[in-house]
């Protein structure tokens, strides 16, 4: 069999790999790995590359098999292709007359740390030194050349460390008296190439091996050796590559970029790769070899200077890479070498770039001509979007700050964007702090409860040392599109005293510190931000051509109307979700809330519901007219009525001191004020102790709350269409729908919209106008979603709230359970992922395919949403395009990537269906 396999390709034989994996370039790339691929692609397209050789990722899974070993015939390939090559490169390997150097370099599917680096100058031996100083007459560049190869031999082959390299190179320059390696004479390279071979003898108990061919043989099986290295296992591991791959290895010419001053070496991307502006940029070194650049040792040049240093060069750069891009139809990252004046590539690939960058140059491709539309939306990830929705930290500001030790630590990057502010420990110092006094303040708990809330929206960011990326910190964060780090091990906080600690920085309450929600870094001090635009011209073509592609509608949940013009400025074609109940925490209103919980005599409800009636009006009216023209969904009442109540044990605390109090009393006034208000808390604490339930989520809520209290949901519905009214007298087309939360049965709804469709019709009459409206239900319940075809009946729209739905189906209770359980249930792998991050497809997805698929049965023109946190999830979105929802509800800061996500789901639907 061995004769038959071809474990050697040369860089023009790309047709003959193409044709043994079937055609397919992802074949190729996986056999020649990605950039042996990139250097036989580029010499098929007359770009200039360095003759050489690939040993094909098959060969390095033989070798290995073999228990590291050639198989018979596979070492033959390599030299005989190697002839082709001296052929070519018009030299020959080891030669007395005009020896070949080569590289070795590693290079598998994908690029990944822990293989084996690049040996350069392969072939070079005290034999073939003085053949090449004749040759070029340079005998200084001739001994540089080999001390690297000794070095890079030793250090990248054998294993050996680079500091006692280092130190014999300082040691040189000291005894010569300069600063630089470029001062050191040919005699002191020789000099130091001799100190090398000792090292190299005295570490490894060989001598270094002077056949060329022994070199080459020695680095290409090292190459593959370093496939089943420990850095490169636990990489693939974690980064989910496969173990079976293999990595090629690349012989190729040695090109020297180190001949002189019209030589040099660099790198470079065909695009800006932080703007995505259209302009080469890069970096290079005249007179150095390849490493030196990324190195970092000596200070390189803009590689626009190169027009002036080097024009013929940097002329046929340019063209090199625009014909990169046309043909690879991406930016590319590049690797070339000047020698002599003569340009030639080394290496290309797609380059990695920022978001922004990421839209601009997909969307300017577009023009180009280069990619179509439909490619341009799908290159760009929802989550890129995210960049252009937060605050972000100045690239440079955060490069110096890492470099001047202002780093503190890493931690969870849950809620994206940049904040700075002053240290506050508390959420009422918080609050106070960003309220009263105006400061910037980051919020920084062990963890945050719900209690912390007010806190959390005050603060510019918030900053955790517990807590995962489902915390309540990381879920409220995101909700309110806070920047946030979470689980910050390394923070010690001392609530105590008002500190915190990282490592050696101890950092007092009313410090600045500034946290990344992007990467999930802390900085010290103020770092520099910028605001991206969501305006931004790229942005805006590429998610115009998202909303071409989509079927899907995104909606927005949004409660106030500040909330709502965000929403409707990112793009929101209506309200999926605008509850109604955190109006009723306001100061002015609670009050009347609580008097209405509280009197057992209607005619002090009633009072206290015309009083709640105009501050409800007020907010939808706010809504609808930010909404004009589009529809608006409002949920009824949901939560149980003891939130809107003191907390028991806090009532209990109330009265033992009042009754303390009462004791120590001095005169009668002070008495009767004081039973007076026991009185009252006695009452409030009865009404408490008589709505305390053992299980709330499941207890008196939703609709069943409205059935018990109708001249709640009545007024609500009052208020609903009294605004709708008064807004459509001011000339606002306006479109309210009601929504029933929490229907099981089809009776509940079917009395609770008798009822308050009624109401409606009646402030219809009163004013005077027929409003467009509709009445729905959420589905949340299992049985609600099983029996949607009897729900249709009296549903013209459903909404799928997939919080509580997936609480329902999972019989979990989401705040007990992110807390608890369910994190270790991810991370062991019982659960495939978060539910209440991506729905769960087999379960709660299944139950809404029921749901749509009989409403729509009894009513086609149901219309089926989602408000749930999914919403704004990719993978969930696709899910709901599947299922043919009418549209995805989310929070206004997800918005534009919920138009992105949905076209990607349309997209790839389309794509699935073409094949
Ligand atoms: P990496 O994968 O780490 O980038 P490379 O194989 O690309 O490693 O090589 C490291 C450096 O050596 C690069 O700057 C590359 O351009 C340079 N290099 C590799 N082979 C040659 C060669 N034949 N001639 C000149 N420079 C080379
Ligand atoms: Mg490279
Ligand atoms: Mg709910």
């Amino acid at each position: 069999m061995s004769s038959k396999n071809k474990w050697v390709y040369l860089f023009d034989e790309v047709e003959q790999a193409e044709k043994y994996v079937g055609g397919d370039w992802e074949a190729v790339r996986g056999l020649l790995g990605g950039k042996g691929a990139n250097l036989a692609e580029m010499t098929r397209l007359k770009v200039p590359v360095p003759p050489g050789l690939t040993l094909t990722t098959e060969a390095c899974n033989a070798y290995l098999a073999a228990g590291e070993n050639f198989p018979e015939g596979m070492w033959e390939q390599a030299l005989e292709a190697l002839k082709a090559v001296e052929t070519a490169a018009g030299k020959k390997f080891g030669d007395s007359k005009n020896p070949l150097l080569v590289s070795c370099r590693s290079g598998g599917k994908f690029s990944m740390p822990g293989m084996m680096d690049t040996v350069l100058n392969i072939g070079l031996n005290d034999d073939t030194v003085k053949v090449m100083i004749k040759l070029t007459k340079d005998d200084r560049f001739v001994y540089d050349l080999y001390r690297r190869l000794v070095q890079m031999f030793g250090s990248v082959v054998m294993g050996i460390p680079d500091e006692p390299f280092e130190e014999i190179i300082t040691e040189a320059r000291v005894k010569a008296g300069v600063k630089s390696d470029a001062e050191l004479t040919a005699d002191d390279w020789k000099q130091v190439t001799k100190e090398f071979k000792k090292i190299f003898k005295k570490r490894t108990h060989k001598k270094f091996p002077t056949d060329p061919y022994d070199q080459l043989k020695l680095a290409t099986e090292a190459v593959f050796k370093s496939w089943n290295g420990k850095r490169a296992v636990d990489y693939r591991n974690a980064a989910g590559i496969a173990h079976d791959l293999g990595t090629a290895v690349n012989i190729q010419t040695m090109i020297f970029g180190n001949m002189g001053d019209t030589s040099a070496t660099g790198v470079a991307m065909t695009r800006n790769a932080s703007t995505g502006e259209n302009n080469i940029e890069g970096d290079y070194l005249m007179n150095a070899q390849g490493e030196d650049v990324v190195a970092g040792i000596r200070i390189t040049n803009d590689v626009q200077e190169m027009k002036t240093e080097l024009p013929k060069a940097y002329a046929e750069f340019e063209k090199i890479c625009k014909k990169l891009e046309i043909h690879y139809r991406e930016m590319q990252d590049v690797e070339f070498t000047v020698e002599n004046g003569k340009l030639w590539m080394l290496q290309t690939r797609d380059g990695k770039r920022t978001a922004q960058a990421a839209v601009r140059i997909a969307a300017d491709m577009v023009e180009e001509g280069l990619i179509s539309k439909e490619e341009a939306v799908l290159r760009v990830s929802p989550e890129q979007i995210d960049f252009f929705l937060h605050p972000q930290f100045d690239l440079q500001s955060k490069q110096k700050a890492q470099s001047s030790g202002a780093f503190l630590a890493n931690g969870l990057n849950v809620s994206p964007g940049a904040a700075v502010g002053i240290v506050a420990f508390d959420a009422d110092r918080a609050e106070q702090w960003a309220k009263e006094q105006g400061k910037d303040v980051i919020m920084v708990r062990p963890e945050t409860k719900p209690d912390d809330v007010h806190g959390m929206l005050a603060a510019e960011g918030i900053l955790t040392s517990r807590g995962g990326r489902t915390s309540h910190a990381a879920l409220v964060a995101r909700q309110f599109g806070t920047p946030a780090v979470v689980g910050v091990a390394s923070l010690e906080i001392d609530l105590a005293n008002r500190r915190m600690q990282v490592g050696d920085h101890e950092i007092q309450e009313g410090d600045w510190i500034s946290i990344d929600g992007t990467a999930g870094e802390v900085f010290l001090g103020k770092l520099e931000t910028m605001v991206p635009d969501i305006n931004d011209p790229w942005l805006l073509k590429l998610l115009s051509w998202a909303d071409d592609f989509r079927r899907l509608g995104v909606w927005a949940n949004a409660d106030y109307p500040k909330d709502a013009e965000r929403a409707r400025e990112y793009g929101a074609q209506g309200i999926g979700l605008c509850r109604t109940e955190h109006m009723f925490f306001e100061s002015e209103r609670l009050p009347h809330v609580q008097k209405m919980i509280m009197t057992d005599l209607q005619r002090e409800r009633d009072e206290a519901l015309a009083a709640i009636l105009p501050f409800q009006r007020e907010d939808f009216m706010g809504i609808f007219k930010a909404m004009d023209g589009l529809p608006v969904i409002i949920r009824l009442i949901d939560p149980p009525l003891h939130e809107f109540l003191p907390n028991q044990f806090d009532l209990m605390h109330e009265l033992s001191d009042l009754k303390i109090r009462l004791q120590q009393a001095n005169n009668l006034a002070q008495v009767d004020d004081l039973l007076e208000q026991i009185r009252m808390k006695e009452n409030i604490l009865k009404r408490v102790e008589s709505l305390h339930e053992a299980n709330p989520m499941l207890g008196l809520r939703g609709v069943r709350l409205g059935i018990q209290i109708p001249e709640l949901t009545t007024m609500q519905v009052r208020a609903i269409f009294e605004a709708a009214c008064a807004v459509s007298k001011e000339g606002v087309d306006v479109h309210p729908e009601v929504m029933i939360p929490l229907t099981s049965h089809v009776n509940e709804l079917k009395i609770q919209r008798q009822a308050l469709e009624s109401e409606a019709k009646k402030v219809m009459e009163e004013q005077g106008i027929e409003i467009d409206y509709k009445f729905g239900t959420m589905i949340e319940i299992p049985r609600a979603a099983i029996t949607a075809d009897e729900i249709a009946e009296y549903a013209q729209f459903i909404s799928f709230g997939t919080n509580d739905l997936t609480q329902t189906t999972f019989g979990i209770s989401r705040d007990d359970a992110e807390a608890g359980f369910l994190m270790e249930y991810i991370s062991t792998g019982v659960l495939p992922d978060n539910p209440f991050a991506t729905i769960d497809p087999n379960g709660v997805g299944e139950l809404m395919r029921i749901a749509v698929t009989k409403g729509r049965g009894v009513n086609p023109a149901l219309e089926c949403g989602i408000c749930g946190e999914h919403g704004g999830d990719p993978e969930s979105i696709l899910l709901c395009h599947e299922l043919g929802l009418t549209y995805v509800s989310c929070s206004p800061f997800r918005v534009p990537i919920a138009r992105l996500a949905a076209a990607h789901a349309a997209l790839q639907g389309r794509i699935t269906k073409d094949q």
